[in-house]
């Protein structure tokens, strides 16, 4: 079983669970390595309401250490967080790398800024009545041009849940390689990682992250992989992980990636 390393802690307000439930999880589902990647802090505060603040940073690496002490020899962790792309936030990237010494950095697009409206965080479910209203082919250029610049930015190891903006399952019409293929081009070119995230199998979407047709590209591109949950629970650790490799292998790939301190090694799927 690969690793997980998209997995989250109560301090973002939208986990639950302790640190030993979701040790025992890990160890239950067979994952290879746990790796823990909550919602980084984003200034000015408060941002919003699913991340940790600033000042509890200290509590995160609490957290974890209580999820050392408690995997022992018996499983390997690694440590994390999932930072959010926004305009400009490239300093603040910077400070929080330099913060611990990280596993690895997970990049996610959650928030879009279109012309005269503030970023808003589109797969937060109180926007839902919005979807009807937005051209579905603006938004998704705009989405995917975000994802360029944050593989761009070189500033994380793996990019999280690539097609998140099909959450609600509002999805252009037409081939949707046209939005692909530049993505696949600069991300192949950054270097970075891609996840196949099975938490979009979870919602209206009912699809994972990304389409298969997407994996196909990216491992013809060759993009490297790793396979994450997103667990906001313990029992969603490694959550259909079995279907995801069969997933990956279908789309070409055959090793996924482990990370120890930003640096990567070749595990076979
Ligand atoms: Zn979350
Ligand atoms: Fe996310
Ligand atoms: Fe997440
Ligand atoms: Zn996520």
């Amino acid at each position: 079983m690969p690793a997980d390393y998209h997995t989250h802690t109560p301090l973002c307000r939208h986990a639950e669970g302790e640190p030993e439930a979701y040790v025992d999880a890990a160890l239950r589902a067979g994952v290879t390595e746990y790796g823990i990647s909550d919602h980084a802090p984003q200034l000015p505060e408060p941002f919003d309401d699913w991340r940790m603040n600033d000042a509890e940073m200290p509590d995160y690496f609490n957290w974890m250490e209580r999820a050392r002490v408690h995997a022992g020899e018996r499983l390997a962790l690694r440590a994390g967080l999932e930072c959010d792309w926004l305009p400009g936030c490239e300093p603040w990237i910077r400070q929080l790398a330099a913060r611990h010494d990280w596993d690895y950095l997970i990049g996610s697009v959650h928030y879009l800024a279109e012309a005269s409206q503030l970023p808003w965080d589109f797969d937060n479910p109180k926007w839902l009545g919005r979807w009807d209203t937005l051209d579905l082919d603006a938004l998704w250029t705009n989405y995917w041009q975000a994802y360029i610049a944050m593989a761009e930015s070189g500033l994380f190891d793996i990019l999280g849940h690539p097609d998140l903006v099909k959450k609600f399952a509002y999805v252009p019409a037409g081939d949707l390689a046209r939005f692909y293929e530049p993505v696949i081009d600069a991300v192949a070119a950054s270097g970075c990682v891609i996840e196949l995230n099975t938490a979009g199998w979870h919602k209206p979407c009912a699809e994972c992250y990304p389409a298969p047709r997407f994996l196909e590209l990216a491992c013809s591109a060759g993009i490297p992989l790793v396979i994450s949950s997103d667990a906001h629970e313990p029992k969603h650790l490694g959550r259909d992980f079995a279907r995801a490799i069969a997933v990956a292998r279908a789309a070409g790939y055959r090793e996924t990636v482990l990370f120890n301190q930003r640096q990567r090694r070749m595990e076979a799927l």
